[in-house]
């Protein structure tokens, strides 16, 4: 039950949500209400400082029903879930669990579809609508299947390129569309919070200055880089083998999936300029291919171990799951393995007829991983960044001030 009541307070209301921390557990969040804001969790925090003390603070805006602050914290995006301030809660509470829920949480609040709410909060209507938006693809894609050749593995004369290529142009709308709502909603509650506006972001040379040191600090150095990530976070995982250390397999997903996206969308770009047509047989140093299959490595590669790890419950950061974690694992997963089985079909001798179905589960797969991106947890590489820029953005103002 949500019951909202206005508590007057200067300079503005302080609007209740009574109905926050209960709605906030329906995304996984492990139970804090013993949480009585002792700050050791904070101490502990490698990644917490003086002018964002998370994860207590955040709790407590869950636990006081402070919806709007909650959502409009950019110190919530600044969480890395590396586990390390479950360790020290006097409690046994979660805190780290929490935020990693808080987080699913913001990213249901940001979209006004009530998309993202499903997928993680009703996991079997969620996994109907996912086996449902592959299955219509593929329907959809079959509307206009060709021949099958037995001369050779004719993958784009089964599906045409252009009925693909025009259906993902219209996948790419819907998900630019969703996730630039998603963003700038969120953008806007963190501005109004911390009082930025356009002229402190645009308004002339000094403006600009720092923003660019703010927008290359949290796209640079966090997003690309993972500085922190991997000196904080990564820090005590030393009895890890390298190839297994989270900053990596999260790095490898993360410039698998775009890598993978960049080579389709190149590929396209070659056909519009008349370079290359979609299918034409190229060797394996061609660079899109190249591209596309050190990315699709990548992305099975980082995928296999966080689904091992998670099945595991291997370290501090997977201890839980959700249901939603597993199903965008399994998209991943599925879209690169069907991906680099489509290559192993295209060098066997004759023509394996699975190859044909194999590549219309493919290209359905990946189709519907794309559409649903925006409200599922890969919407955090967009998230964190925004909310990074404004971090920096209130340091930089800091050291001016100072
Ligand atoms: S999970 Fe790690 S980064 Fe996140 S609040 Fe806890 S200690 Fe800090
Ligand atoms: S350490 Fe535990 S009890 Fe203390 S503030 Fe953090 S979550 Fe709350």
């Amino acid at each position: 039950m949500t019951a909202t009541t206005a508590i007057p307070a200067a300079p503005t209301a302080v609007h209740v949500d009574l109905g926050l921390y209960p709605d906030i557990r329906r995304f996984g969040a492990g139970d804090v209400s013993a949480c009585f804001s002792c700050g050791t969790c904070t101490a502990s925090c490698p990644l917490s400082q003086d002018d964002g003390a998370f994860p207590r603070r955040i709790i407590r805006y869950a636990q006081l029903g402070m919806k709007d602050a909650l959502l409009s914290s950019k110190e919530l995006w600044s969480c890395y879930q590396c586990g390390e301030c479950a360790e020290t809660c006097p409690t046994q509470a979660d805190p780290s669990e929490f935020m990693a829920a808080a987080r699913r949480y913001a990213i249901a609040g940001y979209d006004r579809t009530h998309i993202a709410r499903t997928m993680y909060t009703r996991p079997i209507l969620a996994t109907v609508i996912a086996v449902a938006l592959a299955v219509l693809f593929a329907l959809f894609m079959m509307t206009a299947r060709g021949p099958q050749s037995t001369e050779s593995l004719a993958i784009f004369e089964f599906i045409p390129s252009e009925m693909i290529h025009n259906l993902g142009i219209g996948v790419m709308v819907v998900v630019v569309v969703a996730g630039l709502a998603g963003v700038l909603s969120m953008a806007r509650r963190i501005a109004k919070r911390e009082g930025v506006g356009m002229s402190d972001v645009f308004g002339g040379r000094r403006a600009l200055g720092r923003s660019g040191r703010a927008a290359w600090a949290a796209v640079g150095r966090e997003a690309v880089g993972q500085v922190q990530f991997r000196q904080e976070c990564d820090a005590d995982t030393a009895s890890i083998p390298w190839y297994r250390r989270r900053g990596l397999v999260h790095a490898l997903v993360v410039w698998g999936f775009l890598g993978l996206l960049l080579a389709t969308g190149l590929d396209y770009g070659l056909e519009l300029l008349g370079i290359k047509a979609t299918g034409t047989p190229v060797p394996i140093w061609y660079p899109v291919r190249l591209l596309g299959t050190v990315a699709g490595f990548a992305l099975v590669y980082g995928t296999t171990i966080l689904i091992v790890d998670r099945y595991r419950a291997a370290n501090r950061s997977v201890r839980s799951s959700t249901a939603a974690d597993w199903m965008l694992l399994g998209l991943l997963w599925v879209t690169g393995v069907t991906g680099f089985a489509i290559e192993l079909a295209l060098y066997l001798p004759g023509v394996p007829a699975w190859g044909y179905w194999l590549f219309l589960v493919h290209v359905a797969v990946a189709m519907e991983l794309v559409l649903l991106a925006p409200f599922m947890k890969l919407a955090h590489a967009v998230y964190r960044p925004v909310a990074l820029f404004f971090v920096e953005l209130s340091r930089e103002q800091g050291r001016e001030a100072a």
